[in-house]
């Protein structure tokens, strides 16, 4: 594992960093405190250019060597709403919030790359630091981009990094094609016929039917396809609180996650086909609406293979492309679907898992992941 000279030497300065960030978790777009140390960092390290307020709390750093390739390495700084139960020294000052995702430890690889670049500037071109808000909402990488990052600042390639709990230390992952799952909402809304409690045969319970309907889904989803597919019914809704009247209507909501993007329609028909045929069984009417929140976060094989290859040849690191497909979602899939490049994993070691209470992230990866992001502007991008 060959962590770079000069990050070894300040990994002290990392470490702190990072446990400061992890004091202070700030939620969703909302993290104006984060984006200020940041940016403070940022300036303090001789970045060329800082620019604040990139799609809310945004923060874009520009380190400039002239003409070459434009190079982004992206990390996000928003943490969860969980009380944490670490019971580290550094653990959560604010009741019920909590850095269990591990961005914190991505804000500081990223600002530990950001001091070795400004300070050894051994490449052409320019590195762009994006450091976004909003990654757990889904919300930041689309402001960031309707704010115009991309153009703004001339990315050409983009590279994103996640911590990966079970993952070994000196260890990374960069799948070819799907690294992360799309997210999708479906709801389903089944109208029956209500009525008095002791008339059950005179009514369409809707709850009866939405019982029908999940049995079935999951019977269905979790037997027949194939381990590229989630559905969880997460959200029941029906009646109105009182124990003696059938309700008219009932309602479903869950979640719905693939790897495959072209199987979005069929599954959606798939969907259909069987909410439509239970309550029609049933004699009701039911409909399915799926609505798409983020896309399948897919790699660009260039950039995956050029990522694998840095990590192999100069970080002295395994990187492999199999493993146990990850149904998260990451809104860096939005980056993706606009410029190439590549979602990379790195090993946290045996931790708890991401969005867990006890979660924390492992500071003995802060080194390689600082550098493997300053060898990959340094190697020249992966721009193909
Ligand atoms: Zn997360
Ligand atoms: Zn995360």
């Amino acid at each position: 594992m060959n962590v770079m000279p000069d990050i070894a030497e300040g990994i002290d300065s990392l470490i702190a960093w990072r446990r400061e960030l992890h004091r202070r978790p700030e939620l969703g777009l909302e993290v104006p405190e984060t984006a200020r140390v940041v940016a403070d960092r940022l300036r303090s390290f001789g970045v060329d250019q800082v620019i604040e307020g990139v799609g809310g709390h945004g923060v874009v750093g520009v380190i400039d060597q002239g003409e070459g390739p434009t190079v982004a390495l992206r990390a996000d700084m928003d943490a969860l709403p969980i009380m944490e139960t670490s019971g580290l020294p550094y653990a959560s000052e604010i009741p019920g919030r909590m850095h269990a995702c591990g961005h914190d430890g991505h804000t500081t690889m990223l600002l530990g790359a950001a001091r070795s670049l400004a300070r050894r500037r051994q490449f052409h071109g320019r590195a762009v630091l994006v450091f976004q808000p909003g990654e757990e909402t889904l919300e930041g990488a689309p402001a960031m981009l309707d704010d115009g990052v991309l153009d703004r600042f001339g990315i050409e390639v983009i590279y994103g990094m996640h911590n990966l709990p079970g993952g070994e230390v000196g260890t990374m992952r960069v799948p070819d094609g799907a690294a992360l799952a799309s997210s999708n909402r479906f709801t389903i809304l089944i109208r029956g016929a209500g009525g008095h409690a002791a008339l059950p045969q005179l009514c369409r319970n809707p709850i009866d039917v939405a019982a029908a309907i999940v049995v079935q889904l999951h019977q269905h989803f979790q037997r027949d396809v194939s381990p590229g597919i989630v559905l969880a019914t997460t959200n029941v809704g029906a009646g109105a609180g009182v124990y003696n009247i059938i309700p008219d209507e009932a309602r479903l909501e869950g979640s719905l996650r693939f790897l495959d993007p072209g199987i979005a329609r069929s599954i959606t028909v798939e969907m259909e086909e069987l909410v439509t045929a239970v309550a029609a069984d049933q004699g009701v009417t039911a409909d399915l609406i799926v609505e798409p929140l983020c896309p399948v976060t897919r790699n660009h094989p260039i950039q995956a293979a050029y990522a694998r290859d840095v990590a192999g040849r100069l970080m002295g690191v395994t990187a492999v492309t199999e493993g146990e497909p990850l149904m998260a979602s990451e809104d860096f899939a939005f980056f993706l679907e606009r410029r190439p490049g590549a979602f990379t994993f790195i090993g946290n070691g045996d931790t708890s898992p991401l969005h867990n209470s006890s979660y924390d992230f492992n500071d003995e990866i802060l080194g390689l992941g600082a550098s493997f992001w300053v060898r990959l502007v340094e190697e020249g991008g992966g721009i193909s």
